[in-house]
């Protein structure tokens, strides 16, 4: 262990939590979440950019290469807990953001550690998937050599005093879809298109598709509405779908079977129309990047620490920085710290040690990328 000590200012860093913790913010209205940042930021000396029209903001430290991006992102959840409905940071956005403030502080106290620049990118509307695409367009961040991200993991995937190099998100599509048809009497149902049918038929076929791959994948019709009288054959339905795969290459094999389903239907008067469509890539592994994230955590957890990634069918908007290529090396630790029952629930608690520990390894991940 070359780290042992990476000195930190535990107590400005729980000041930091308690703060962004009691201030929790949904998706791009980040504003107190916002100031705070900056206000700590103009405190250290360090220098950032506000987007134009949106919340977060990019803080720059050193210069030259390596440029080393690390992401936070920033919102938070709007949920019903205890009788009462409240933003509640059950995602653990708050600690992410301690951890990059202490990040930002520790460089700014030790410029020669630093190779390069540092970028702190403290990104809006992750629980949207649409934060990250929006920094890219912002054209604020300009090309990365690293990105490094974090997120805390449930004790279930991860345990307290571990961390994995790298969270291997999968590729995640959910489609919004209209169908129409033809009304008719239900007595005579050969005279119209009915959507109900045309929706059984789709349904069918997509629990049909079979993919070459070892690797899992799912396609969920997860919403189905049509229909308002029960003598009357229904000429007008929505419906939505989920699909994820491993890969995001694979994702574009399973989206092409699914459109030629879709259009496979689309006959005797039934019409398809695509109303919306959020997608998330897939983690795109760099081993450079994992490698410098394993250094980072056998430094500070020691061997027993690292551990290998487990497979979640989540998603994070971290990846479109990679597939949009605004990164050409990236990861994100997954944090070990005993979280329970699990992420998005209000109740969520974990070892705030775990803070300390998630703060040194990204520092160390820093100081090792040259
Ligand atoms: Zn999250």
């Amino acid at each position: 262990m070359i780290e042992t000590k990476i000195k930190l200012n535990q107590s400005q860093m729980k000041r930091d939590f308690d703060y962004l913790h009691a201030n929790a913010e949904t998706a791009f209205n980040e504003v107190k979440t916002t100031e705070y940042l900056a206000g700590e930021l103009d405190n250290m000396g360090i220098t950032y950019e506000r987007f134009d029209h949106m919340t977060g903001l990019i803080a720059t430290l050193g210069s030259g290469h390596p440029v080393i991006g690390m992401r936070a992102d920033i919102d938070a959840l709007k949920q019903h807990y205890q009788g009462k409905t409240g933003v509640f940071h059950s995602c653990g956005h708050d600690a992410h953001m301690t951890i990059v403030l202490a990040v930002a502080r520790y460089f700014q106290e030790n410029p020669q550690e630093l190779s390069g620049t540092l970028k702190l990118i403290f990104q809006p509307a992750e629980e949207t998937v649409t934060g990250a695409e929006k920094v890219i367009k912002s054209g604020k961040l300009g090309k990365l050599d690293y990105l490094y991200g974090l997120h805390v993991c449930p004790e279930s995937e991860v345990a307290d005093h571990q961390a994995e190099p790298i969270i291997l998100d999968a590729a995640t599509r959910t489609l919004w879809v209209t169908i129409k048809g033809r009304t008719a009497h239900a007595g005579k149902p050969q005279l119209g298109a009915n959507v109900i049918d045309a929706f059984s038929e789709i349904n069918q076929q997509l629990r049909q598709i079979s993919l070459d791959t070892a690797e899992p994948y799912s396609v969920t019709a997860t919403m189905f509405h049509a229909g308002e009288s029960s003598n009357i054959v229904p000429d007008n339905g929505t419906f939505a779908l989920d699909y994820r795969t491993r890969t995001n290459e694979l994702m574009a094999v399973l989206q092409e079977k699914i459109f030629a389903i879709l259009k496979g239907v689309e006959k005797d008067g039934i019409q398809i129309t695509i109303d919306g469509n959020d997608f998330s890539p897939a983690a795109i592994p760099s081993e450079k990047a994992i490698a410098n994230m394993k250094t980072a955590i056998v430094n500070v957890l020691g061997q027993s620490g690292l551990v290998e990634p487990v497979v979640t069918p989540g998603g994070d908007d971290f990846h479109f920085y990679a597939y949009d290529k605004a990164a050409k090396n990236s990861t994100m630790l997954g944090l070990g710290c005993g979280l329970k029952p699990g992420l998005h629930i209000p109740a969520m608690t974990f070892n705030h040690d775990a803070i300390l520990a998630g703060a040194r390894m990204m520092i160390d991940a820093v100081r090792v990328t040259k």
